[in-house]
């Protein structure tokens, strides 16, 4: 095993009704800036329930961020932090309301161009402080230290990372997520799965309580997603929210190698067709562990045992079997699997590792071994 700090200290507050427990979680006597999405929360009632809790506090309001939250729209949320003082940031939504939020904590305290933090990777030395009510299990956001955001005039999607953006504390009231969608709920499980195989397919550093974690992780996923489409279903639903937050809170993550390559050319994916987050995650996951095969063997042959139960006698039908699984477990959750279906061009094919050169990706993957030309192979397999 790797050495690692682990350090987590977001309060949740889980369960039924735990809206209610917010007036005590947001610090007494701040002024905050409530943050949230397109009005999805206006709808199901969570807004008025978030409004019951901070009858105590001076709120200011700032609706509008965009699913993959956009730079211009969230630079108007800092100026509207200075404007009024604000000294906490509440977001109430899905990944894209609490990592917008997570912008603005960092920006508004930025000293210089903000978009550099995203652009340069220049460090936040500090932000204002956040919490955040989830609606939407998926991102793990909610607990950890990145944000994701989408600057569509220049066609990036950039993220940083930063424990100053960490949340305070996570409401998860598994009754939130109640109003989804069926495709947000399928990108929910989508999304958590790959966080997952991003910190465990790689290669083995003998971090077995890691690994068994995220086993269970995949297998409790595996499990619940054909269930989370029923309706009001609390219990599907709270062990779905939980498992999302334990995808990416970094406890799987501690003491291992990361890949993150399919979530990096995913995001210029969404960069370059407004695909959801984890439809692109769909699409490039299969392809990654057919292009990483040997790199990956040996974790590849233990996800095909211990998470599909197959028989690894035949190591490279295993390994066959265990993606063409992976990818049935995502049709299954409605997920399209190839670009064409999605009717997107084969210019992608040049068009990604182009994107990829300009935001300076030139090797990623657990290895550092994957180039855009990797990237290339990669997407056209995919198409
Ligand atoms: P999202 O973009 O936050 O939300 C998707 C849609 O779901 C929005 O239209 C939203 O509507 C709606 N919605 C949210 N909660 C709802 C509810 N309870 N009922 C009905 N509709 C609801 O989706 P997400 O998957 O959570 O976040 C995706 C973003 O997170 C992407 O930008 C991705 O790159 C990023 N991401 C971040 C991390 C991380 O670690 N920080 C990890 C993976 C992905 P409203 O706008 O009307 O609320
Ligand atoms: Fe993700």
């Amino acid at each position: 095993m790797q050495d690692f700090i682990f350090h987590n200290p977001t309060k949740v507050a889980f369960g039924k009704n735990s809206i209610q427990q917010l007036a005590t979680l947001l610090p007494k006597d701040s002024k905050v800036l409530l943050l949230y999405g397109g009005g999805s929360i206006k709808k199901n009632g969570v807004y008025d329930t978030v409004m019951q809790q901070l009858t105590t506090h001076e709120v200011v309001e700032f609706g509008g961020i965009e699913a993959n939250p956009e730079y211009t729209t969230l630079m108007k949320a800092v100026e509207l932090v200075k404007q009024h003082h604000i000294d906490f940031l509440l977001a109430v939504g899905g990944g894209s309301v609490v990592d917008g939020t997570k912008f603005v904590a960092a920006a508004a305290e930025f000293d210089g161009e903000p978009w550099d933090i995203l652009a340069k990777g220049v460090e936040v030395k500090s932000a204002v402080p956040l919490g955040c009510v989830l609606t939407l299990p998926a991102t793990g956001s909610e607990t950890n230290i990145a944000s994701v955001v989408n600057r569509s005039e220049l066609g990036k999607k950039l993220s940083f990372l930063s424990e100053h953006v960490r949340p305070q504390f996570a409401v998860l009231d598994p009754q939130t997520t109640y109003s989804l969608p069926d495709r947000q709920l399928a990108n929910g499980v989508v999304d958590a799965f790959v966080h997952v195989m991003e910190q465990y397919l790689t290669y083995p550093v003998n971090a077995t309580v890691q690994d068994r974690f995220a086993e269970g992780i995949l297998q409790n996923l595996i499990e619940l997603g054909p269930r989370v489409f029923e309706k009001d279903n609390y219990e599907v639903r709270a062990n779905l929210m939980w498992n999302a937050t334990q995808a990416l809170n970094g406890l799987i993550g501690a003491g291992v190698p990361q890949d993150w390559a399919t979530h990096q050319i995913g995001h210029e994916l969404t960069a370059l067709y407004g695909l959801d987050h984890a439809v692109t995650l769909a699409i490039v996951l299969p392809q990654m562990m057919r292009h990483q095969r040997s790199d990956k063997r040996e974790k590849l042959l233990q996800y095909a045992s211990r998470v599909w139960h197959l028989d690894t006698s035949d190591e490279e039908a295993a390994i066959d079997q265990a993606i063409v699984k992976t990818e049935q477990f995502f049709q299954q959750m409605g997920m399209k699997i190839y670009l064409h279906e999605h009717n997107v061009e084969e210019t992608v094919v040049r068009l990604v590792p182009r994107k990829l050169m300009e935001n300076g990706m030139m090797s990623f993957g657990e290895r550092g071994n994957l180039t855009p030309k990797d990237a290339e192979l990669i997407i056209k397999a995919a198409l």
